[in-house]
C-alpha cells in the first residue's frame, strides 16, 4: 500500500516537473520572439531624497506584455532569460531604452538600471555600457547600475575590475537587494559601492514606527559604518516612511510615493509638485 502511494506521489511529482519544464521552455521561446517583436517596455519608479524633498533618481523596470498571457512579472521571466543567456541582449536593450528616456528628464535626475550578475558572466559589461553611453549621449554621471552582491562572489576578481572600471567612468554603483542574499558579509570590504539599497522585504515588516526592528537597525548601522548612503525600497505606508527616516535613511522609493509608471506618466509626475506625504 505504501509502495503504491509512493509510486502515485512520484507520478504526480513527475507530471509537475514536466509541466514546469514545458512552461519554462515555452517562456524561453516566447522571450526570443518578444525581443524581436515589440512586447517589452519599461516602467519608471521615482526615487526621492527626503532631506531635499526632490526626485533624485528613477529606476527603470522591465515589463513584458505577452500576446496571450498578458503581463508577466520580471520575477518570473528574468530568471529564464538568465538561464538561457538571453539576459545579455535583454539587458542591453533595457539600458539603451533607459538612457534614451533619461534624456527627457531634468539633468538632476539619474537613471537606475538593474544589471544581472549573469551579464557579468556572459558579456563584457564594461564594453556594453560604455557603448550605450556613447550612442545615447547620456553623461555617465547620470547613470546608476543596480547590482546584487553575488557579482562579488565565486572567485570573481574580473568582476571587481569591471566594477572599478565602471566607477572610473563616473557611473554610480548601487548594491541592490541588500540583506537577503548571502550570509557572509566579507564581500563588503572588497568593493565600496556608492549606495546600498535595502530590500523591500525588510521594510514590509515594519508596521509600527514606535516598535524596534533590529534587523533594519543593524543594516542601517552597517551602512553607516561603511559610509554608504542607503535607499529604502518598498515604502508603502507613512509608518514605514517615519521609521526609516528616524533611522537616518534619506533616500526612499515605494508605492507610498509613486508606483512604477510609463514614461509619459513619469514626465507628468515630475512636472507636478511632490505628493504632500513627503
Ligand atoms: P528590484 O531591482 O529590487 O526592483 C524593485 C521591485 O520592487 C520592483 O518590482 C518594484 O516594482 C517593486 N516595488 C517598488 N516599490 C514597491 C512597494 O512599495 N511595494 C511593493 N510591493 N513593491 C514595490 P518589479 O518591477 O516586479 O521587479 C522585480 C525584480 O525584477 C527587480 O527587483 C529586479 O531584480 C528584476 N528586474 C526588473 N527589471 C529588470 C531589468 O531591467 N533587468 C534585470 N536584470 N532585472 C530586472
Ligand atoms: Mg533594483
Ligand atoms: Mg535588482
Ligand atoms: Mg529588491
Amino acid at each position: 500500500e505504501a509502495k503504491k502511494q509512493a509510486r502515485g506521489a512520484y507520478r504526480v511529482f513527475r507530471q509537475e516537473m514536466q509541466n514546469l519544464l514545458d512552461k519554462t521552455s515555452h517562456l524561453h521561446m516566447d522571450l526570443i520572439s518578444a525581443l524581436a517583436g515589440d512586447e517589452f517596455f519599461l516602467e519608471f519608479q521615482p526615487i526621492i531624497q527626503l532631506s531635499k524633498r526632490c526626485i533624485v533618481g528613477v529606476e527603470a523596470l522591465i515589463r513584458w506584455n505577452h500576446p496571450t498571457r498578458g503581463m508577466i512579472s520580471p520575477a518570473e521571466f528574468i530568471p529564464v532569460a538568465e538561464e538561457s543567456g538571453l539576459i545579455t541582449k535583454l539587458g542591453a536593450w533595457v539600458l539603451r531604452r533607459a538612457c534614451e528616456a533619461a534624456h527627457q528628464w531634468p539633468e538632476t535626475v539619474k537613471v537606475s538600471v538593474n544589471i544581472s550578475p549573469r551579464q557579468f558572466e556572459l558579456d563584457d559589461v564594461y564594453r556594453m555600457v560604455s557603448s550605450v553611453l556613447l550612442t545615447s549621449g547620456l553623461p555617465a554621471k547620470r547613470l546608476k547600475l543596480e547590482i546584487t552582491e553575488s557579482v562579488l562572489l565565486s572567485q570573481n576578481s574580473p568582476n571587481l575590475q569591471t566594477l572599478q572600471d565602471l566607477r572610473d567612468l563616473d557611473i554610480t554603483l548601487v548594491l541592490d537587494d541588500f540583506g537577503i542574499g548571502y550570509a557572509s558579509l566579507s564581500y563588503l570590504d572588497m568593493f565600496k559601492f556608492d549606495f546600498i539599497k535595502i530590500d523591500k522585504s525588510f521594510v514590509s515588516r515594519i508596521s509600527n514606527p514606535e516598535d524596534r526592528h533590529h534587523v533594519f537597525e543593524a543594516v542601517m548601522g552597517m551602512a553607516k559604518a561603511l559610509e554608504m548612503p542607503v535607499t529604502a525600497e518598498g515604502i508603502e505606508t507613512s509608518a514605514q516612511l517615519k521609521y526609516v527616516q528616524s533611522l537616518g535613511c534619506d533616500f526612499v522609493q515605494g508605492f507610498y510615493f509613486a508606483k512604477p509608471m510609463t514614461s509619459t506618466q513619469l514626465l507628468q509626475f515630475m512636472s507636478s509638485p511632490l505628493p504632500a506625504v513627503i
